[in-house]
């Protein structure tokens, strides 16, 4: 499947990279985000992960080292993350990666990430993770923030991706 862009935007672009695209139909096209979208003060891509997966591979693999399970695998994030990069005029968007280890969000991490990325200017990409999480190798390479939205584990990284852009795109002007 290709990437799906609710609305294109004047202002910030916002990239949300997933192994589930549509969880997110509801959410961009409901209340207040919707509203926003629609008035161009952001967009939202939304990029599905399997679109990096080569034929015939998959897209987790085990963890190295220590512990059962498996990661989204380095390869597959990075060809995901250099996507970004093109769509996004050759410039890396702000990361974060999702995960119960990151730092635990609250309203001032929020208006500091909000204001530190309206001063670099930059576009956002969010990395919503499943399995055991992403290959930690990524994480080191990409990740400008890695967040936590509380001291519990969940299945996967969208609802927490979707806290994110619920709480950050109110502190952008024009949104309530
Ligand atoms: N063992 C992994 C760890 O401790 O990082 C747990 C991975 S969890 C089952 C799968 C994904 O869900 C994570 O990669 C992350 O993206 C997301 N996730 C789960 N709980 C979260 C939380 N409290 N905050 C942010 N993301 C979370």
């Amino acid at each position: 499947s290709q990437t799906k862009r609710f609305s294109r935007a004047v202002g910030m672009d916002i990239f949300v990279a997933t192994l589930f695209p549509l969880l997110y139909q509801n959410f961009l096209t409901t209340s207040l985000v919707k509203r926003a979208i629609d008035k161009k003060i952001f967009s939202v891509s939304i990029l599905n992960m399997f679109d990096a997966v080569p034929p015939g591979k998959r897209i987790d693999s085990p963890i190295v080292g220590h512990g059962a399970g498996m990661l989204l695998g380095a390869p597959i994030l990075e060809k995901t993350i250099e996507s970004v990069v093109t769509q996004n005029k050759g410039k890396k968007p702000f990361t974060i990666f999702f995960s119960p280890h990151g730092k635990q969000l609250n309203q001032t991490i929020l208006k500091d990430l909000s204001s530190r990325i309206k001063i670099e200017e930059k576009n956002l990409l969010l990395l919503s993770g499943r399995y055991e999480g992403f290959d930690a190798r990524a994480e080191e390479a990409y990740a400008d923030e890695i967040i936590s939205i509380g001291d519990y584990v969940l299945c996967g990284g969208d609802l927490p991706v979707m806290v994110f852009i619920e709480g950050f795109i109110r502190l952008l002007n024009g949104v309530v």
